[in-house]
């Protein structure tokens, strides 16, 4: 069985690129292209070659590099169908559940339309890994920048019926910061606290805290527990639709 290898890769200020590489086709996808030279650097420490780009969405520290990178490498750009005029090079839209080969690998697209319409996140079922991009962080989601709260908390459910083991490869290093937040919200999670000690050593030593997993999400990240009576009852909204509850520590969390 051919294998697929992730490297990660520390972009600007806090994004993460990754290269994922399957032994067999040597094809080389960049999720997303925050930044020329980090890319390249690890293009050519691992000798390899760029084949794609699978865009996220159109924000320019996920497609910056798009165009220099097709340049070079005559890679095939995929995105989503919607964002066909806003991400640079896009050569390929692909839709809500659309699934495609990676060499052996497939891929499955999600849509989960909030922080952009057109925000798309890249699955590997049998490898069980998600690039969400700016969809839902580690004890996060994103900035509802175009979409509304429900398409928001209909997304982060597409995701968060993954099995638990599947690893979160999310975009940005914004872990502290979301943790600082996640424990004024749901104080009384015990699993929570244990995480933010380790998120706070981890950064202590200068170590990304991503990859997360599903589970790891689905016990402690605020965005994805409005169903908590302990987040429901701190907010004062017991008994409240699960989506309302969601749109309000969102707001919280944007004026925090
Ligand atoms: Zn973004
Ligand atoms: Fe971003």
């Amino acid at each position: 069985m051919s294998q697929l290898e992730v490297v990660q890769i520390p972009c600007l200020t806090d994004n993460y690129g990754y290269l994922v590489h399957d032994s067999e086709s040597k094809f080389t996808a960049s999720i997303d292209s925050p930044a020329l030279d980090p890319i390249e650097d690890a293009l050519r420490q691992n000798d390899w070659a760029l084949t794609h780009i699978f865009n996220t969405h159109h924000h320019y520290d996920h497609t910056g590099a798009n165009l220099e990178l097709k340049k070079r490498w005559k890679c095939k750009i995929i995105g989503s169908e919607k964002d066909s005029d806003r991400i640079p090079g896009l050569d390929e839209g692909v839709n809500d559940q659309e699934v495609f080969n990676f060499g052996n690998h497939e891929v499955k697209v999600f849509d989960v339309s909030g922080h952009t319409i057109g925000h798309i996140s890249f699955y590997f079922p049998r490898e069980e890994k998600l690039f969400c991009g700016d969809a839902l962080f580690a004890l996060g989601c994103g900035r509802i920048f175009e979409g509304t709260p429900e398409q928001m908390w209909e997304s982060l459910q597409k995701l968060e019926r993954l099995p638990e083991d599947t690893k979160v490869y999310c975009a940005h290093e914004y872990t502290l910061a979301n943790a600082n937040f996640a424990v004024t919200v749901e104080p009384q999670n015990k699993v929570l606290l244990d995480r933010v000690q380790e998120i706070k050593n981890l950064r202590n030593e200068g170590k990304p805290t991503i990859p997360s997993t599903i589970g790891l999400e689905k016990s402690t990240n605020p965005f994805l527990r409005p169903m908590s009576k302990d987040i429901q009852a701190n907010l004062n909204m017991l008994g409240a639709e699960l989506v309302d509850v969601f749109a309000e520590t969102r707001k919280r969390k944007d004026s925090f």
